[in-house]
């Protein structure tokens, strides 16, 4: 008989889980609910009280590690503290978010207690086996860039399985008041060696990629090239681009032949990295919508739209990848035009284009 434990932590306000962990207990409690078997929840928090409480309806048993020592993210603390849970619940199966905190100390975790692990996990399911009537669980995941995908079962356990992101709906029950403290576990700290002193990150409106985003909005190399007026208008390109993110709080990809082009000498557009790169070698982001720029639309780069929902493209060139019903709406325009018309009613009826020498129309 299978047990499941979904183990999770919490955001930076050190009391809320994230939503990956929300998504990863709706993950653990279908699953138990499939194969009829206990559900226990982890919560590696500063202060699990309203972590414990948001999921305390979903859970036959709660667990926490608590203190300072888990407000941050750190290896020794947290492969320490997921241990401790670990070894609580003697759960079979242990469901997790492949967030960065936990996709760095899980495989350590399931070594020390004798498991097995399978990562980036996009989904879970039973199958009734012919041999014994039993249940089996199977682990869905992609390969070879989202081209093959697997379905993975095993024997051995306890079996660890961390779930990307986006593949689950977060878990949103009804809260009841629970108290870390009464459910909180000791840890055995080792020595902690490393202390986070603080954050350095980009203010909000300067980070590009954002995995929560509703929209996609990709750029390609058309931006950068010569247009039909036989002028380069890459200021203008950007511009355009970062008041569409702004106004629409879009994440932004790329084609790999914009980003490639800071390395030859080219003029491109600064906040564009290969962080922002989609496709084969690039990313696989997951939104709902999906819009392409002045790109071709080929298949290394489509490859990595494989997860968007609905996808649209704006492109000069009619005989384009995308055309070729790689997207659900193609726009056979000028993407400068259709994108200064799309922030002026973004914001209201203003001209996008104060700060441009540019066009109008
Ligand atoms: C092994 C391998 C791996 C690869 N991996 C990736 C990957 O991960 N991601 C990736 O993106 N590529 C990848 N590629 C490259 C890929 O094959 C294409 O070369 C690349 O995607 C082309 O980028 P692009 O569409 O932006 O540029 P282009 O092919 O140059 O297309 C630009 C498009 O912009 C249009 N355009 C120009 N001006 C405008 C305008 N004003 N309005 C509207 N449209 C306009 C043009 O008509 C043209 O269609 C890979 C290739 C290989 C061989």
């Amino acid at each position: 008989m299978e047990s499941i434990l979904v183990l999770t932590h919490a955001d930076e306000s050190g009391s809320a889980l994230t939503r990956h962990s929300l998504e990863a207990v709706t993950a653990g409690e279908e699953l138990a609910a499939r194969l009829g078997a206990s559900l226990t929840i982890g919560i590696v928090a500063a202060d699990g009280n309203r972590a414990a409480s948001a999921v305390k309806h979903a859970a036959s048993r709660l667990l926490a590690v608590r203190g300072e020592a888990f407000a941050q993210a750190r290896f020794a603390s947290d492969a320490a503290a997921c241990e401790a849970i670990c070894r609580a619940a003697q759960a079979t199966i242990v469901v997790a978010p492949q967030s960065s905190r936990f996709a760095r100390v899980m495989a350590a975790v399931a070594h020390r207690i004798g498991g097995v692990i399978d990562t980036h996990i996009a989904a879970l399911a039973t199958h009734i086996t012919a041999i014994d009537g039993a249940d089996s669980v199977e682990a869905t995941r992609w390969f070879y860039r989202q081209r093959i995908e697997a379905v993975v079962t095993r024997t051995a356990r306890p079996w660890f399985l961390l779930l990307d992101s986006g593949t689950h709906v977060p878990y949103a029950g009804e809260t009841a008041n629970a108290q870390a403290d009464e459910i909180a576990i000791a840890v055995e700290l080792p020595a902690l060696r490393t202390e986070v002193t603080g954050f350095r990150a980009p203010k909000q409106d300067e980070q590009t990629i954002r995995p929560d985003a509703k929209l996609l909005f990709v750029a390609g190399a058309g931006w950068t090239k010569k247009q039909p007026d036989g002028a380069v208008r890459v200021e203008e390109a950007g511009k355009l681009i970062l008041n569409f993110l702004r106004a629409s709080g879009a994440s932004l990809g790329s084609s790999k032949s914009l980003v490639d082009q800071g390395g030859e000498g080219n003029s491109v557009l600064p906040f564009l990295t290969h962080l922002n790169q989609v496709g084969q070698t690039g990313a696989t982001p997951r939104h709902a919508k999906g819009l392409a720029t002045c790109c071709h639309g080929e298949e290394p780069h489509v490859v990595g739209w494989r997860f968007i929902g609905e996808r649209r493209a704006i492109s000069l060139d009619a005989n384009c990848g995308w055309t070729r019903g790689k997207a659900d709406v193609v726009y056979i325009a000028d993407a400068f035009q259709v994108m200064a018309k799309l922030n002026e009613l973004l914001n209201g009826g203003k001209q996008w284009a104060a700060n441009s020498s540019h066009r109008k129309d």
